[in-house]
């Protein structure tokens, strides 16, 4: 059964009430074309069931939409759509980039000259000690 709420507008993508030009779609998730493209073929894969983010997400489908990614991936590479490379990009949470809160994976061409990069912040290069990079490490571990 898929769960939609009536004020988010992926699902009111995934109900039809907002038209979309789908790629792909099954009884679990849904892709489509972004409307506000990275680069031309800037496809989003979506949960049918709202999940606002990761921690919502039922694993299983968060499994399908990558899989579904890689296709997408490989499927780009073969059109016609310009690609050199593609970019595989998930924002959970709005500080993380995160600007429709329903889960979604962006899947883009990339391709010299696009324009596109992520920006790094200032204390990117610096290696950390091995003992810091240890302690974060373990502050994980001990919450999977
Ligand atoms: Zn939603």
């Amino acid at each position: 059964m898929v769960i939609v709420l009536a004020d988010c507008v992926f699902c009111k993508i995934v109900n039809g009430d907002i038209p979309s030009s789908e790629v792909y779609s099954d009884d679990q998730i849904l892709a489509f074309m972004d409307i506000q493209p990275v680069n031309p073929g800037h496809i989003l894969i979506i949960p049918k069931t709202h999940a606002n983010n990761l921690k919502e997400l039922d694993p299983n489908v968060g499994a399908q939409m990558f899989r579904l990614a890689i296709r997408v991936a490989e499927a780009l590479r073969k059109s016609d759509v310009k690609c050199e490379g593609v970019n595989v990009y998930l924002a959970d949470g709005e500080v993380a980039g995160q600007k429709v809160p329903h889960v979604h994976i962006h899947v883009f061409p990339r391709f010299t000259g696009n324009g596109f990069g992520l920006k790094l912040g200032p204390g990117y290069g610096t290696q950390p000690e091995r003992s810091e990079l240890e302690e974060i490490a373990e502050k994980i571990k001990s919450k999977l």
